[in-house]
């Protein structure tokens, strides 16, 4: 029997993306329905770091602190070793700080250089169990886990998905205002709507094994670590510092490695046999680097790796998706309220799908550098333990220290801007200076302004409200430009939130009286007067006017 139900926002696919989505819709008061094909959360491990800004994006919805208590305990560092096996020699060691580490850190630096919180150790196996959880307890969010989408149609009004029961069989109609497609790489929502992905695969495949080991004699040879990257070449990734672990094998892409036994792969990688106490899961699977022509059809949008997919290292996947969810997240929210307009569907494919391409691009930097240092060894020299051996481990390593970027590019985590989005109001002349390495603080409209410790021991970011804010600086004073601004947003129904700080050092490094900061973080605009015109400020930012 088909029958229709109503949800406002229809998310398909309850992986990373779809789960933050919908708690960012439930943030903002808007319903969804999640719709997941699986009925339960994947055992894979995939996705091992929530970067630093998916961890301040989580903050805003009250997650960074409970994501720490289901992750790795933050006193693990984050180190990755290079070694030619386990009873090897260790060639090098990126030293990548533990939480707790880069909170101390961040504690004691206030120069906006660095995130309001640190990164943090979750597999994507605790993740989406985690946070399937919270979105079945939150009364915002009706998770239909089990259901699959099969096709959809839209008009003027909505869109029509139908979807189907995979317990019973029973096929549904699900009407929504918007449907968002976070149905991973091989979206049914993003081949319905005719969207073509453009890239290629990575020349290799990956023979993937997560086991269970107390070994740790030998695991913990070199000391403790998150990734060891070996000559063989392969990696192996400590899950969760107790038992939990997986290695990745590469093969070139001719080879099919999924006859190999799992155990004699996980002995291949270390270089020697280690005490298994249980496979849990194995496969073999190619990494690609892709993004979709477009992000928006009508009222259809996609987000995650339905829109784009990158070589896990450097962990932009989710963490490029989470900055997915946010953006569209409360652009939905205004729309379905009553107070965006649909020039917020442009704007994000504009603001998203270039930090995509980006963080793809990057992606494949970071893993060709392995590439790299492995094509630079001498097969024998490496392992021996002769004068020559360590120069050459010595040589090694240099390279491996001048290539290093992964996880610690604060420039491509936090630093990007929506340069390209009519709904920022741009300044002329030339944007501030932007690397990789390191964000530089500026609230240059587009991007995420610095996170400050303000003088009463507050963060701002802290302060910022669920909806846009008005962060007012002057003095203390009643401000005559923020109050046309609040009128202009009073009378144009965008829910603004009023700050008022009397901060000298937080005024310097925002750089202006007035800011203007959206429900995602990101700046909409700045002055230190009122524009001209505050009512078209109003209807750009909410998408009703493109500049
Ligand atoms: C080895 C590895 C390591 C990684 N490490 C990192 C990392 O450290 N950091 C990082 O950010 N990213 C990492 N990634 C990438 C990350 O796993 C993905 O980017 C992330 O899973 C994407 O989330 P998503 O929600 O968009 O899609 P998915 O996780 O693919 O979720 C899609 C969901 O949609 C469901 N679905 C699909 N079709 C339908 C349908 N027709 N109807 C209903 N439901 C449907 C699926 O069952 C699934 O639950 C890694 C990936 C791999 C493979």
């Amino acid at each position: 029997m088909t029958h229709t139900i109503q949800a406002p926002v229809l998310i398909i696919g309850a992986g990373p993306v779809g789960l933050v989505l919908a708690k960012e819709l439930a943030r903002h008061g808007v319903r969804s329905m999640l719709i997941e094909r699986n009925l339960e959360t994947t055992r894979w491990p995939k996705m091992d770091i929530t970067n630093c800004r998916s961890m301040e994006l989580l903050r805003r919805l009250g997650l960074d602190q409970r994501l720490r208590q289901v992750g790795v305990p933050t006193q693990y560092s984050f180190d990755v070793l290079f070694a030619t096996g386990l009873d090897g020699h260790q060639i090098t060691r990126w030293d990548l700080p533990s939480p707790d580490r880069w909170q101390q850190r961040i504690a004691a630096t206030n120069d906006g250089t660095l995130p309001q919180v640190a990164y943090q150790r979750c597999s994507q196996e605790v993740f989406e169990a985690w946070m399937k959880q919270l979105c079945v307890d939150d009364p915002l969010i009706d998770v239909r886990a089990g259901w699959r989408f099969d096709a959809l149609t839209q008009d003027d009004d909505g869109v029509t998905a139908t979807v189907t029961d995979t317990v019973n069989g029973q096929t549904q109609q699900i009407r929504a205002q918007y449907l968002v497609g976070c149905d991973g790489g091989a979206s049914a929502v993003r081949k319905s709507i005719g969207i073509a992905l453009q890239g290629h695969a990575a020349p290799r495949r990956a023979r993937q094994v997560h086991f269970k080991s107390r070994d740790l004699t030998a695991l913990h040879r070199h000391g403790q670590f998150w990734h060891i990257f070996f000559t063989t070449p392969a990696t192996i990734i400590a899950q969760d510092e107790v038992d939990t672990w997986t290695i990745q094998r590469y093969f070139p892409p001719e080879f099919d490695p999924s006859g190999l036994d799992s155990e004699e792969v996980i002995t291949g990688a270390l270089g020697k046999k280690i005490a298994v106490d249980k496979i849990l899961v194995s496969s073999v699977w190619q990494p690609q680097l892709l993004l979709a022509d477009r992000y928006v059809a009508g009222r259809v949008i996609l987000a995650g790796d339905s829109a784009h997919q990158n070589i896990p290292t450097g962990g932009y996947g989710m963490n490029t998706g989470t900055g997915d969810a946010t953006d569209i997240g409360w652009m939905l929210a205004a729309l379905v309220q009553g107070w965006g307009g649909t020039g917020l569907l442009q704007a994000y494919e504009d603001e998203r799908r270039p930090v995509a391409e980006r963080n793809v691009a990057r992606s494949e930097r970071h893993a060709n550098m392995h590439v790299r240092w492995r094509a630079r060894m001498n097969e024998t020299l490496v392992h021996a333990a002769t004068p020559e051996g360590a120069a050459h481990r010595a040589e090694l390593a240099a390279f491996i220290q001048q290539e290093r970027g992964e996880n610690e590019e604060h420039g491509i985590e936090l630093g990007y801007r929506y340069a390209q989005s009519a709904v920022i109001h741009h300044e002329g002349g030339a944007a501030p200076h932007w690397e990789h390495r390191n964000y530089v603080p500026t609230t240059w409209p587009g991007g995420r302004p610095p996170s400050v410790h303000l003088a009463d021991g507050s963060d701002l970011f802290d302060r910022l409200g669920a909806q846009f804010t008005l962060v007012d600086f002057s003095a203390g004073a009643a401000s005559a430009g923020a109050n046309a601004l609040r009128n202009a947003a009073k009378a144009r129904g965008l829910p603004l939130h009023y700050l008022q700080l009397n901060d000298p050092h937080a005024r310097g490094l925002w750089e202006r009286d007035l800011v203007l900061v959206r429900p995602d973080q990101h700046v909409a605009w700045r002055g230190n007067a009122a524009p001209a015109d505050a009512l078209a400020l109003m209807d750009q930012v909410r998408g009703m006017r493109m500049a």
